[in-house]
């Protein structure tokens, strides 16, 4: 299917010269465009973790551009703290620098983005060193944080799933469970309350629950209650992983639709999910909202011109979901074809 094994344009690996700590860069795909990719700055065991995270989140990347329609490729960076180091603010800033430097001996075949540990003010001390980086600040002609942009898309995608499995994408009285109220939840909350649906909330931090006062027909639940919850929309918005051999069986949704990124632990669960009659929109077509954001940010369009792109998730899923039913595969095979047609025909818009 793409995701695993090695068939990668490019792996590069340095010691930062500055920083003495590893910063790699794993360019998948360039077929579409210059390898896209956000830079993880996190704590790994060993380095060699770090290769194979970058390895694998380059070539998530090239299908989740592939499939959006994007004209970009597939990359990742990551730069591995090593266990045990004390991550002072001179050290982050040099391992930022040495990151930047990396990513300009490229010569802009990767461009770099925010991703797990670093911030809109990182790409701004990274654009010091090289111009092949996106998602800066506003003051910088970048559009800030994405994840208005990706809620907006899991939105439009959930609509897309109740059109298919209920026969209208209105979401007025439908129930929702959103698991993990963050930057990405906490606006698909409002924005399915707004629609009149009634929400579940639920986080491991108890803080979020102050949304529940705020909006109308809100309602509090433990995480682990709320994944099994008997609602119409799951949407998992924590970390990965939400949909295990131990969830999915136990699951009662009627769709699970969600920002989560690796939501599977594993592709088979996908066809578990069909069997079970649930409706699983493929994590990486509803959450691509932030990567049309930044594909538009790259060609200078609007922001309403970035908005327009997201709110097309909505057709795109339904395509999906529809060649899904009409050739009896899961909507995540579906996802992929559509992927590899475009991926081995470049010249023609998927
Ligand atoms: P975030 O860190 O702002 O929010 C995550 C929330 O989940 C936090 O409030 C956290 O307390 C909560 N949480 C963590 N573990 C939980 C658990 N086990 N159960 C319930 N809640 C839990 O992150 P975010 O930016 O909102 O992103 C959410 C997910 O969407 C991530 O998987 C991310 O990779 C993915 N994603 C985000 C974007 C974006 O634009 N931010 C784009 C694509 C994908």
């Amino acid at each position: 299917m793409g995701l695993t094994g090695l068939d990668h344009e490019l792996l590069l690996v340095r010691r930062g010269a500055r920083s003495g700590a590893y910063t790699i860069i794993a360019v998948h795909s360039t077929v579409l465009g210059p390898a896209l990719g956000g830079c993880r700055l996190t704590t790994y065991a060993h380095p060699g973790d770090a290769v194979a995270d970058a390895l694998r989140l380059a070539a998530g990347m090239t299908f989740k551009a592939a499939v959006a329609g994007v004209d970009l490729g597939g990359g990742k960076g990551v730069i591995c703290v090593e266990r045990g180091t004390e991550l002072t603010h001179e050290l982050r800033e040099s391992m930022l620098l040495d990151f930047a430097d990396a990513v300009e001996s490229l010569g802009g075949r990767y461009i770099t983005a925010e991703d797990v540990g670093t911030s809109p003010a990182d790409m701004r001390l990274m654009a010091g060193r090289t111009e092949h980086v996106v998602g800066l600040p506003e003051d910088l002609g970048g559009y800030g944080d994405p994840s208005p942009f990706t809620a907006l898309g899991v939105h439009a995608a959930i609509r897309a799933c109740a059109a298919h499995r209920f026969g209208t994408a209105d979401l007025a009285g439908r129930t929702a469970a959103v698991v993990g109220a963050g930057h990405v939840g906490e606006h698909l909350v409002r924005m399915l309350a707004t629609d009149g649906a009634k929400v579940i909330v639920s986080d491991i931090d108890a803080s979020k629950r102050s949304l529940v006062a705020e909006l109308p027909g809100a309602s509090w639940m433990a995480p682990e209650e709320a994944m099994l919850a008997d609602v119409d929309i799951l949407a998992p918005c924590a970390l990965g992983g939400a949909l295990s051999e131990a969830t999915v069986p136990a699951l009662r949704a009627a769709i699970v639709c969600g920002a989560a990124n690796n939501q599977l632990t594993h592709d088979a669960l996908a066809e578990d999910l069909l069997r079970r009659g649930i409706l699983y929109a493929p994590d990486f077509v509803a959450n691509a909202g932030g990567l049309m954001r930044v594909g538009a940010e790259l060609e200078g369009a609007s922001d309403e011109g970035a908005r327009d792109r997201t709110r097309g998730i909505e057709a795109l899923t339904d395509r999906i979901l529809t060649e899904a039913a009409e050739r009896a595969i899961t909507p995540l095979a579906a996802a992929y074809d559509i992927a590899e047609r475009r991926l081995s025909a470049p010249a023609v818009t998927a």
